[in-house]
């Protein structure tokens, strides 16, 4: 076999022991029919599962040898997986890839064909995204459009992790130093010469998302703050904004005071003023924390993940 392979699969899993026999005989048998003379490999990603993952995937690799793994001395979250799977693959295009056959590994063989002519990023788009939650198909949706609306940097809509990388392009991803790994958002920015595939996006083969509310909220502060530095601008136009209507009140109050005398009342206009600037300050302020926290998470420059324990031939 030659040393370098021409796909390597990555997948991230947590928790996912029954999902990785049907994925890898299904994935293998992809590959096999691709005929493609330099081969594959799958490189599973263990990011800290407390069940019998990585057993699963030992087995798995006893079985071919060209299926192999890492294993994350704890649980780092699928983005920082996804950087040790890039940093480990081997092939000459990395394809990520979910462990819950919700992307149908089929289309792999088109984005090779794309890639061959020429496109350096082939990007899997979902025809539709049945297979989600009504509240997650919403969510997801404004995220992309808030997104693309607040960075230079468009994510594509209705896309996922599931693509084609081009080793340039994964080297690009591998030089980039940020601790904050928003995946879809370092794709983007890379740039280089992208297509997509579309597919239908299935349900979930085995087990249960790993992604509740609030990872995903927390993962949509992630993208936008590592995307965009409007939310921290758009304070100062907001600030002059109220400052120039406040100036335009006040003129108005000389005058009235001058022409009809001061009257007492006031007050609920008072308390609106003052509880609205004082909200407005929190949030202000709350988003300068968001930034200046992850700020903090970059200088300490701590690893973007440790890795355990290898299985079978992984550099
Ligand atoms: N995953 C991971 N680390 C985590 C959470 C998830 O490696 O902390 C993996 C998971 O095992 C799966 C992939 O990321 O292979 C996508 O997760 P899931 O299918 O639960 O997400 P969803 O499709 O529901 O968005
Ligand atoms: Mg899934």
């Amino acid at each position: 076999m030659p040393s370098r392979p021409l796909i390597s699969m990555i997948v991230p899993v947590k928790d996912e022991e029954a999902a990785i026999p049907p994925f890898v005989a299904r994935v293998s048998a992809v590959l096999e029919g691709l005929g493609e003379p330099d081969g594959w490999e799958i490189l599973f990603i263990d990011d800290g599962s407390t069940d019998r993952t990585l057993p699963a995937i030992l087995l798995a690799n006893q079985a071919d040898p060209r299926v192999r793994g890492l294993s994350l001395s704890r649980n780092f979250g699928k983005e920082a997986a996804l950087s040790a799977g890039l940093d480990h693959a081997a092939g000459q295009v990395v394809v990520p890839i979910d462990v819950d056959l919700q992307d149908p590994p089929e289309v792999i063989g088109e984005m090779v064909a794309k890639w061959r002519q020429g496109h350096e990023v082939v990007y899997g788009v979902r025809r539709n995204r049945t297979s989600d939650s009504l509240p997650k198909r919403i969510t997801a949706e404004w995220y992309y459009r808030a997104h693309n609306w607040l960075s230079a940097d468009k994510i594509p809509e209705h896309a996922g992790d599931f693509r084609l990388l081009d080793r340039r392009v994964v080297e690009v991803i591998r030089a980039m130093p940020e601790r904050n790994r928003f995946m879809k958002g370092l794709f983007a920015w890379s740039g280089f010469r992208q297509a997509a595939v579309e597919y239908d996006r299935r349900e979930r083969a085995v087990g249960t998302t790993k992604f509740n509310g609030w990872k995903l909220w927390t993962l949509a502060l992630d993208g936008i703050t590592s995307a965009s530095t409007v939310p921290l601008r758009v304070w100062s136009y907001l600030g002059g904004a109220i400052a120039l209507l406040a100036l335009v009140f006040a003129g108005f109050i000389v005058v009235k005071t001058v022409l009809f005398g001061a009257d007492v009342a006031g007050y609920p206009s008072m308390m609106v003023a003052t509880l609205f600037l004082g909200g407005l300050q929190l949030i202000s302020l709350g988003v300068l924390g968001e930034y200046v926290g992850r700020i903090l998470v970059e200088v300490k420059g701590r690893p973007i993940y440790v890795v355990r324990e290898r299985i079978g031939n992984v550099d």
